[in-house]
């Protein structure tokens, strides 16, 4: 026994700047009271969470409770053979003193003070409607609790809020260090988005680690001079993307499974040396092999063109050619063309219009009502289906990434329930023309009836079509 360290086993030992560094599996006994660089003691309530890094705690400083994050001793052990222990250490520190780019990143708020071999940091508890992104990637949690989104938009609202995260942290001057599927939280009711783990966001970017899976190639091959950037954020960003709505890793196909041990060197080699995306058109190398990777044969066909094109420029140029990745506002763009084409049933269930068939009734695969076939509002760069609960957006008038701004709904009439309406969520009154000529002005709060061929002008110049 070591203080207040239990189940320890001491296995090696090193001296960092004062702190010996214990290579054992340590867990803190409740009660335990560290002392923080800034004063003061917070104390251990309980265990909540455990990952590659470290282990996390709920804790109580100043008559509040906080999550303690506490680094693993073998990570600050490989952090210290890297010599980057204190660039590491200092790091968090300059994010304490930055404070958050915005409200969605549950930032580091006070480290600890050197306690016992090791160090942590203190940051806010995760709210309880949230899940990590690993328990939503596994369908279930630890205890075999089921995790799933609410419905397809809300999964697909979650891959928005991810890039949205990535361009607020970008535009800060960050970059990620060690990207990986803990570091998102997620609300499965609506897609919203908490980023966790930010001691791995710096605004100097001057050494790399990270999960080889979730890193740029040249990052994972320590190319020379190649530091995590933009760029290789990318890269990371297309692969959180790809696990959350393909549920599966972008280049684990046949060369993974043929490995019969995955040693570092060959994870080098298939995420570093030669890495082959699984479904690269010009290399069929790498495919996903029948009745092992069944999410990814199952889901991929399921995607319209336009987002599989986006994971192949990612995966397939982007992997050479760092330059070639989606930024996040191509992202921004190809999401919200995706959530365009969601139509959710009555009972809750979702589908992607591209999969069906325009000539025929749409039948619900979970409940079996049956639809007509949606007419689309056609504006430059997106289509729109007239479909209960579908929205306009200020991104589809104005372009730009504002995803989130409702300007119009679509509605059903009261009266008459075939009878579809698109309502003025916006500040700005529309002109419409209906096909007989027939010009009227909706009000905000207003509805337009829908009608094929009828105009929309949302705003001076950019006009809609209703079309089949
Ligand atoms: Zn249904």
């Amino acid at each position: 026994m070591i203080g207040n360290f239990k189940n320890t086993d001491i296995t090696a030992a090193n001296v960092f700047h004062g702190i010996r560094v214990v290579l054992s599996m340590i867990e803190f006994d409740i009660g335990t009271r560290i002392p923080l660089e800034s004063g003061g003691e917070l104390e251990i309530l309980r265990t909540v969470g455990d990952g590659g890094q470290g282990t996390v705690y709920k804790t109580a400083y100043s008559s509040r409770e906080y999550a303690l994050k506490w680094y693993k001793p073998e990570y600050l052990k490989d952090l210290e053979d890297k010599g980057i222990l204190r660039k590491f250490r200092d790091n968090i520190s300059e994010n304490v003193k930055n404070g958050p780019p915005s409200d969605k990143f549950i930032w580091p708020l006070m480290l600890t003070a050197d306690h016992e071999g090791g160090f942590g940091y203190l940051m806010a508890l995760k709210p309880d409607n949230y899940q990590d992104f690993t328990d939503i990637f596994n369908t279930h949690d630890k205890y075999g609790k089921k995790v799933e989104f609410r419905d397809l938009k809300a999964a697909v609202n979650s891959a928005l809020n991810i890039v949205e995260a990535f361009k607020v942290l970008h535009r800060s001057g960050y970059t990620y260090l060690d990207l990986n599927d803990g570091n998102f939280f997620i609300n499965t009711q609506n897609g919203d988005v908490l980023v966790c783990d930010n001691d791995n966001a710096t605004s100097q970017p001057i050494f790399n680690i990270g999960k080889p899976g979730y890193m740029a190639p040249e990052l994972v091959r320590c190319d020379k001079g190649v530091n995590s950037s933009a760029l290789t954020d990318y890269h990371s960003l297309a692969v959180v993307l790809f696990k959350l709505l393909i549920r599966h890793d972008p280049l684990m196909g046949k060369n993974y499974v043929k490995s019969v041990c995955i040693s570092a060197e060959k994870e080098r080699e298939l995420y570093g040396v030669n890495p082959v995306f699984i479904f690269d058109p010009h290399d069929d190398s790498n495919r996903p092999v029948f009745n092992i990777h069944a999410n990814p044969i199952n889901l991929w066909p399921l995607y319209p063109m336009y987002i599989q094109s986006a994971f192949v420029r990612s995966f397939s140029e982007g992997m050479k050619q760092p330059g070639k990745r989606l930024t996040e506002y191509e992202w921004t763009k190809v999401l919200v063309k995706l959530r365009d084409e969601i139509i959710t049933c009555a009972c809750g269930a979702g589908m992607f219009l591209s999969g069906l068939d325009p000539h025929e009734l749409i039948e619900c695969p979970h409940c079996g009502h049956t639809y007509d076939y949606p007419k689309h509002i056609e504006l430059e760069d997106f289509r729109i289906s007239i479909f209960p609960g579908n929205e306009i957006l200020n991104c589809h008038i104005h372009g730009g990434e504002d995803y989130k701004t409702v300007a119009g709904k679509v509605v059903r009439s009261r009266k008459d329930h075939a009878r579809l309406g698109i309502k003025n969520w916006s500040a700005r009154s529309w002109r419409i023309k209906y096909p007989d000529g027939e010009v009227e002005v909706v009000a905000p709060g207003k509805i337009a009836v829908s009608q094929l061929g009828m105009e929309i002008e949302f705003a001076p110049g950019v006009i809609a079509q209703v079309i089949e």
